[in-house]
Protein backbone atom coordinates (compact mmCIF):
# COMPACT_ATOMS: atom_id res chain seq x y z
CA UNK A 1 0.00 0.00 0.00
CA UNK A 2 1.49 3.37 -1.01
CA UNK A 3 1.29 6.17 2.03
CA UNK A 4 2.20 9.75 1.11
CA UNK A 5 4.39 11.52 3.18
CA UNK A 6 2.50 12.94 6.15
CA UNK A 7 0.85 9.56 6.26
CA UNK A 8 4.26 7.81 6.74
CA UNK A 9 4.88 10.33 9.19
CA UNK A 10 2.06 9.59 11.52
CA UNK A 11 2.65 5.59 11.25
CA UNK A 12 6.29 6.13 11.71
CA UNK A 13 5.51 8.32 14.75
CA UNK A 14 2.74 5.88 16.23
CA UNK A 15 5.70 3.04 15.70
CA UNK A 16 8.16 4.81 18.30
CA UNK A 17 5.25 5.86 20.84
CA UNK A 18 4.83 2.31 20.79
CA UNK A 19 8.40 1.08 20.24
CA UNK A 20 8.87 3.38 23.79
CA UNK A 21 5.80 2.74 26.17
CA UNK A 22 7.62 -1.42 25.02
CA UNK A 23 10.94 0.04 26.27
CA UNK A 24 9.72 1.23 29.50
CA UNK A 25 8.62 -2.34 30.43
CA UNK A 26 12.20 -4.14 29.39
CA UNK A 27 14.58 -4.85 31.98
CA UNK A 28 16.64 -0.60 31.67
CA UNK A 29 13.08 0.43 31.08
CA UNK A 30 12.09 -1.25 34.67
CA UNK A 31 15.04 -0.54 36.10
CA UNK A 32 15.82 3.25 35.26
CA UNK A 33 12.54 4.65 33.04
CA UNK A 34 9.56 2.73 35.20
CA UNK A 35 11.42 3.45 38.91
CA UNK A 36 11.68 7.10 37.93
CA UNK A 37 7.84 7.70 37.20
CA UNK A 38 6.74 5.12 39.83
CA UNK A 39 8.96 7.66 42.15
CA UNK A 40 7.01 10.77 40.53
CA UNK A 41 3.68 9.07 41.84
CA UNK A 42 2.83 7.95 38.69
CA UNK A 43 0.70 4.88 38.05
CA UNK A 44 0.57 2.30 35.30
CA UNK A 45 -3.39 4.06 34.48
CA UNK A 46 -1.57 7.40 33.95
CA UNK A 47 1.28 5.63 32.23
CA UNK A 48 -0.76 4.67 29.84
CA UNK A 49 -3.33 7.54 29.51
CA UNK A 50 -0.73 9.31 28.58
CA UNK A 51 1.74 7.37 26.37
CA UNK A 52 4.44 7.44 28.93
CA UNK A 53 7.76 5.93 27.44
CA UNK A 54 11.17 5.05 27.95
CA UNK A 55 13.89 4.98 24.99
CA UNK A 56 16.65 2.70 25.68
CA UNK A 57 20.50 4.26 26.21
CA UNK A 58 22.33 3.65 22.60
CA UNK A 59 22.77 4.93 19.43
CA UNK A 60 20.43 3.07 16.81
CA UNK A 61 17.55 1.24 19.10
CA UNK A 62 14.60 3.17 17.52
CA UNK A 63 16.63 3.53 14.11
CA UNK A 64 17.28 -0.06 13.90
CA UNK A 65 13.67 -1.48 14.92
CA UNK A 66 11.80 0.92 12.75
CA UNK A 67 14.02 0.55 9.84
CA UNK A 68 13.57 -3.20 10.41
CA UNK A 69 9.86 -2.66 10.32
CA UNK A 70 9.90 -0.75 6.66
CA UNK A 71 9.78 2.96 8.10
CA UNK A 72 12.57 4.92 5.60
CA UNK A 73 15.41 6.79 7.09
CA UNK A 74 13.85 10.16 4.98
CA UNK A 75 10.74 9.59 7.04
CA UNK A 76 12.25 8.70 10.17
CA UNK A 77 14.42 11.93 9.95
CA UNK A 78 11.39 14.23 8.73
CA UNK A 79 9.44 12.92 11.88
CA UNK A 80 12.47 14.33 14.28
CA UNK A 81 12.78 10.60 15.13
CA UNK A 82 16.31 10.65 14.26
CA UNK A 83 19.57 13.61 13.57
CA UNK A 84 22.06 13.51 11.03
CA UNK A 85 25.49 13.37 12.51
CA UNK A 86 27.34 15.82 11.70
CA UNK A 87 30.03 15.88 9.07
CA UNK A 88 28.22 12.54 7.85
CA UNK A 89 24.73 13.49 7.03
CA UNK A 90 24.25 9.96 5.52
CA UNK A 91 24.35 9.00 8.96
CA UNK A 92 21.74 9.02 11.31
CA UNK A 93 21.11 8.29 14.82
CA UNK A 94 18.28 8.23 17.53
CA UNK A 95 17.72 11.78 18.79
CA UNK A 96 15.91 10.81 22.37
CA UNK A 97 18.51 8.02 24.12
CA UNK A 98 18.08 6.93 27.38
CA UNK A 99 15.38 9.11 28.40
CA UNK A 100 11.75 8.58 29.55
CA UNK A 101 9.30 10.56 26.90
CA UNK A 102 6.04 12.17 26.90
CA UNK A 103 4.39 11.49 23.65
CA UNK A 104 2.45 14.69 22.25
CA UNK A 105 -1.01 14.03 20.81
CA UNK A 106 -2.90 15.90 18.40
CA UNK A 107 -6.42 16.87 18.84
CA UNK A 108 -7.00 13.12 17.16
CA UNK A 109 -4.83 11.15 19.62
CA UNK A 110 -2.34 10.70 17.06
CA UNK A 111 1.26 10.94 18.41
CA UNK A 112 3.19 14.05 16.71
CA UNK A 113 6.06 14.15 19.01
CA UNK A 114 7.89 13.60 22.23
CA UNK A 115 9.44 15.17 24.90
CA UNK A 116 12.13 13.24 27.02
CA UNK A 117 13.48 14.05 30.10
CA UNK A 118 17.01 13.09 31.79
CA UNK A 119 16.90 10.91 34.35
CA UNK A 120 20.51 12.44 35.81
CA UNK A 121 21.66 15.17 37.19
CA UNK A 122 24.18 15.76 34.01
CA UNK A 123 23.97 19.43 34.34
CA UNK A 124 25.49 19.45 30.94
CA UNK A 125 22.64 18.36 29.11
CA UNK A 126 18.93 19.70 28.31
CA UNK A 127 16.78 18.45 31.22
CA UNK A 128 14.07 18.24 28.17
CA UNK A 129 14.60 17.65 24.65
CA UNK A 130 11.44 17.76 22.13
CA UNK A 131 10.49 16.65 18.77
CA UNK A 132 11.83 19.78 16.29
CA UNK A 133 9.44 21.25 13.92
CA UNK A 134 7.61 18.93 11.22
CA UNK A 135 4.84 18.45 8.71
CA UNK A 136 2.61 16.94 11.13
CA UNK A 137 4.21 18.75 14.42
CA UNK A 138 3.34 22.91 14.34
CA UNK A 139 4.45 23.92 17.85
CA UNK A 140 2.93 27.12 17.78
CA UNK A 141 -0.60 24.97 16.87
CA UNK A 142 -0.06 22.44 20.03
CA UNK A 143 -0.76 22.80 23.57
CA UNK A 144 0.44 19.28 25.64
CA UNK A 145 -2.79 17.42 26.99
CA UNK A 146 -5.58 19.02 24.73
CA UNK A 147 -6.19 15.23 23.84
CA UNK A 148 -6.65 14.14 27.38
CA UNK A 149 -8.20 17.51 28.30
CA UNK A 150 -10.86 18.56 25.64
CA UNK A 151 -14.19 16.75 27.22
CA UNK A 152 -13.10 17.83 30.43
CA UNK A 153 -13.01 21.47 29.40
CA UNK A 154 -15.79 21.65 28.05
CA UNK A 155 -17.45 20.00 30.58
CA UNK A 156 -16.16 22.27 33.30
CA UNK A 157 -15.89 25.43 30.64
CA UNK A 158 -12.62 26.76 31.68
CA UNK A 159 -8.62 25.25 30.85
CA UNK A 160 -5.93 25.27 33.74
CA UNK A 161 -2.98 26.13 31.17
CA UNK A 162 0.15 24.98 33.25
CA UNK A 163 3.79 25.00 31.78
CA UNK A 164 5.02 21.58 31.90
CA UNK A 165 4.30 18.22 31.08
CA UNK A 166 4.54 16.66 34.45
CA UNK A 167 1.79 18.82 36.36
CA UNK A 168 -0.48 18.30 33.51
CA UNK A 169 -0.06 14.32 34.52
CA UNK A 170 -0.21 15.01 38.32
CA UNK A 171 -3.17 16.97 38.13
CA UNK A 172 -4.76 14.03 36.13
CA UNK A 173 -3.99 12.51 39.02
CA UNK A 174 -5.29 14.83 41.04
CA UNK A 175 -8.31 14.47 39.22
CA UNK A 176 -8.26 17.74 37.59
CA UNK A 177 -8.64 16.62 33.92
CA UNK A 178 -9.11 20.21 32.38
CA UNK A 179 -5.77 21.04 31.75
CA UNK A 180 -2.89 21.60 29.29
CA UNK A 181 0.37 22.81 28.64
CA UNK A 182 2.55 25.91 27.14
CA UNK A 183 5.69 23.50 27.15
CA UNK A 184 7.66 26.04 28.68
CA UNK A 185 7.47 28.48 25.48
CA UNK A 186 5.46 31.58 25.02
CA UNK A 187 1.69 31.27 24.91
CA UNK A 188 0.53 31.19 20.35
CA UNK A 189 -2.12 33.36 18.78
CA UNK A 190 -3.32 29.66 17.62
CA UNK A 191 -2.69 28.02 21.34
CA UNK A 192 -5.41 30.45 22.48
CA UNK A 193 -7.37 30.09 19.45
CA UNK A 194 -7.31 26.48 20.05
CA UNK A 195 -8.42 26.84 24.10
CA UNK A 196 -10.77 28.70 22.60
CA UNK A 197 -12.55 26.13 20.55
CA UNK A 198 -13.32 24.70 24.11
CA UNK A 199 -14.33 27.40 26.73
CA UNK A 200 -13.33 30.65 27.15
CA UNK A 201 -12.44 30.69 30.94
CA UNK A 202 -8.55 29.80 31.29
CA UNK A 203 -6.98 29.66 34.62
CA UNK A 204 -2.57 29.97 34.64
CA UNK A 205 -0.79 27.87 37.04
CA UNK A 206 2.87 29.11 36.14
CA UNK A 207 5.03 27.55 38.19
CA UNK A 208 5.94 29.71 41.85
CA UNK A 209 9.81 31.29 40.63
CA UNK A 210 10.09 34.52 38.76
CA UNK A 211 10.56 32.90 35.12
CA UNK A 212 6.80 31.04 36.04
CA UNK A 213 5.68 34.72 36.90
CA UNK A 214 6.94 36.44 34.37
CA UNK A 215 5.82 34.14 31.90
CA UNK A 216 1.98 34.39 33.60
CA UNK A 217 2.42 38.22 33.52
CA UNK A 218 2.95 37.72 29.46
CA UNK A 219 0.22 34.76 28.60
CA UNK A 220 -2.45 36.89 30.90
CA UNK A 221 -2.14 39.91 28.39
CA UNK A 222 -2.26 37.72 25.54
CA UNK A 223 -4.99 35.56 27.09
CA UNK A 224 -6.99 39.03 27.66
CA UNK A 225 -6.01 40.09 23.75
CA UNK A 226 -7.38 37.05 22.75
CA UNK A 227 -10.89 37.92 24.52
CA UNK A 228 -10.54 35.13 27.00
CA UNK A 229 -11.44 35.54 30.77
CA UNK A 230 -8.54 34.74 32.81
CA UNK A 231 -7.73 33.90 35.70
CA UNK A 232 -4.66 32.90 37.87
CA UNK A 233 -3.07 31.03 40.97
CA UNK A 234 0.26 31.73 42.25
CA UNK A 235 1.90 28.91 44.11
CA UNK A 236 4.10 29.24 47.03
CA UNK A 237 7.77 29.87 45.70
CA UNK A 238 9.63 27.36 43.89
CA UNK A 239 6.41 25.59 43.62
CA UNK A 240 4.90 24.33 40.36
CA UNK A 241 1.50 22.07 40.06
CA UNK A 242 3.06 18.92 40.00
CA UNK A 243 5.33 19.19 43.47
CA UNK A 244 2.57 21.28 45.59
CA UNK A 245 0.05 18.84 44.21
CA UNK A 246 2.76 16.12 45.55
CA UNK A 247 3.55 18.03 48.91
CA UNK A 248 -0.37 18.99 50.23
CA UNK A 249 -2.51 15.52 48.18
CA UNK A 250 -4.99 15.63 45.78
CA UNK A 251 -7.87 17.41 48.24
CA UNK A 252 -5.89 20.28 49.32
CA UNK A 253 -4.08 20.99 45.98
CA UNK A 254 -8.39 21.14 44.61
CA UNK A 255 -9.00 22.92 47.18
CA UNK A 256 -6.11 25.58 46.79
CA UNK A 257 -7.27 25.94 43.29
CA UNK A 258 -10.65 26.94 43.82
CA UNK A 259 -9.78 29.62 46.90
CA UNK A 260 -6.75 30.90 45.37
CA UNK A 261 -8.29 31.60 41.74
CA UNK A 262 -7.88 35.61 41.05
CA UNK A 263 -8.72 37.51 38.51
CA UNK A 264 -5.97 39.05 36.62
CA UNK A 265 -6.62 42.29 38.19
CA UNK A 266 -6.52 41.24 41.78
CA UNK A 267 -2.91 39.07 40.54
CA UNK A 268 -1.28 41.64 39.39
CA UNK A 269 -2.14 43.80 42.18
CA UNK A 270 -0.71 41.05 44.46
CA UNK A 271 2.21 41.08 42.56
CA UNK A 272 2.84 44.63 43.55
CA UNK A 273 1.18 45.17 46.66
CA UNK A 274 4.44 45.17 48.97
CA UNK A 275 5.84 47.24 47.10
CA UNK A 276 3.13 50.03 46.20
CA UNK A 277 2.11 50.25 49.59
CA UNK A 278 4.46 52.54 50.97
CA UNK A 279 5.63 54.13 47.73
CA UNK A 280 3.99 56.49 45.66
CA UNK A 281 6.40 56.03 43.00
CA UNK A 282 5.91 52.44 43.11
CA UNK A 283 1.64 52.54 42.98
CA UNK A 284 1.71 54.75 39.42
CA UNK A 285 3.97 51.78 38.06
CA UNK A 286 1.06 49.60 39.33
CA UNK A 287 -1.46 51.50 38.51
CA UNK A 288 -0.28 51.66 34.43
CA UNK A 289 0.76 47.81 34.69
CA UNK A 290 -3.66 47.56 35.63
CA UNK A 291 -4.46 49.64 33.08
CA UNK A 292 -1.69 48.01 30.13
CA UNK A 293 -3.48 44.22 30.52
CA UNK A 294 -6.90 46.38 30.72
CA UNK A 295 -6.26 47.88 27.47
CA UNK A 296 -5.84 44.46 25.91
CA UNK A 297 -9.40 43.57 26.33
CA UNK A 298 -11.34 43.79 23.02
CA UNK A 299 -15.00 43.88 24.12
CA UNK A 300 -16.03 47.31 25.61
CA UNK A 301 -18.60 46.22 27.95
CA UNK A 302 -16.47 43.42 29.49
CA UNK A 303 -13.50 45.99 29.62
CA UNK A 304 -15.86 48.70 31.67
CA UNK A 305 -16.64 45.74 33.79
CA UNK A 306 -12.66 45.37 34.65
CA UNK A 307 -12.45 49.23 34.75
CA UNK A 308 -14.87 49.27 37.72
CA UNK A 309 -13.33 46.24 39.90
CA UNK A 310 -9.76 47.87 39.17
CA UNK A 311 -10.86 51.22 40.67
CA UNK A 312 -12.30 49.47 43.74
CA UNK A 313 -9.10 47.22 44.26
CA UNK A 314 -6.55 49.92 43.43
CA UNK A 315 -8.74 52.03 46.05
CA UNK A 316 -9.04 55.23 42.92
CA UNK A 317 -10.96 57.01 41.08
CA UNK A 318 -12.50 55.30 38.26
CA UNK A 319 -12.28 58.29 36.19
CA UNK A 320 -8.66 57.85 36.48
CA UNK A 321 -8.38 54.31 34.94
CA UNK A 322 -10.08 55.45 32.47
CA UNK A 323 -8.33 58.59 31.62
CA UNK A 324 -5.24 56.85 31.86
CA UNK A 325 -6.63 53.61 29.59
CA UNK A 326 -7.67 56.07 26.62
CA UNK A 327 -4.31 57.44 26.08
CA UNK A 328 -3.51 53.41 25.54
CA UNK A 329 -6.73 52.96 23.36
CA UNK A 330 -6.38 56.38 21.17
CA UNK A 331 -2.64 56.06 20.55
CA UNK A 332 -3.71 52.61 19.00
CA UNK A 333 -6.34 53.34 16.48
P1 LIG B 1 10.22 18.52 36.06
O1 LIG B 1 9.16 18.59 37.10
O2 LIG B 1 10.32 17.18 35.39
O3 LIG B 1 11.53 19.03 36.50
P2 LIG B 1 9.00 20.82 34.80
O4 LIG B 1 7.90 20.66 33.80
O5 LIG B 1 8.66 21.31 36.15
O6 LIG B 1 9.78 19.43 34.82
P3 LIG B 1 10.31 23.29 34.11
O7 LIG B 1 11.76 23.54 34.25
O8 LIG B 1 9.37 23.98 35.03
O9 LIG B 1 10.14 21.73 34.13
O10 LIG B 1 9.95 23.63 32.60
C1 LIG B 1 8.61 23.67 32.14
C2 LIG B 1 8.52 23.04 30.76
O11 LIG B 1 9.42 23.69 29.86
C3 LIG B 1 8.93 21.57 30.68
O12 LIG B 1 7.87 20.70 30.99
C4 LIG B 1 9.36 21.43 29.24
O13 LIG B 1 8.23 21.29 28.39
C5 LIG B 1 10.00 22.77 28.96
N1 LIG B 1 11.46 22.72 29.17
C6 LIG B 1 12.11 22.78 30.34
N2 LIG B 1 13.44 22.73 30.18
C7 LIG B 1 13.65 22.62 28.84
C8 LIG B 1 14.82 22.53 28.01
N3 LIG B 1 16.04 22.50 28.53
N4 LIG B 1 14.62 22.46 26.67
C9 LIG B 1 13.38 22.49 26.14
N5 LIG B 1 12.25 22.57 26.85
C10 LIG B 1 12.37 22.64 28.20
MN1 LIG C 1 9.93 26.46 35.88
MN1 LIG D 1 8.03 23.35 36.56
MN1 LIG E 1 8.23 20.29 37.93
Amino acid sequence: QAYNERESLYIALNFAKDFFVKNLHTEEGRAIGLSYFKERGFNQNIIEKFDLGYTLDGWDHLLKAAKEAGHSEEILLKAGLVLQKEGDPNRVYDRFRGRVTFTIHNLGGKPIGFGARILTQDKKQPKYINSPETEVYHKSDVLYGMFQAKKSIREKDNCYLVEGYTDVISMHLAGIENVVASSGTSLTENQIKLIKRFTDNVTVLFDGDAAGIKASLRGIDMLLEGGLNVKAVVFPDGDDPDSYSRKVGSQVFADYLVSNAQDFIAFKISLYADEAANDPVKRAELIKQVVQSLAKIPEPIIRSVYVRQSAKLLEIEEEIIQIELNKILLKVQ
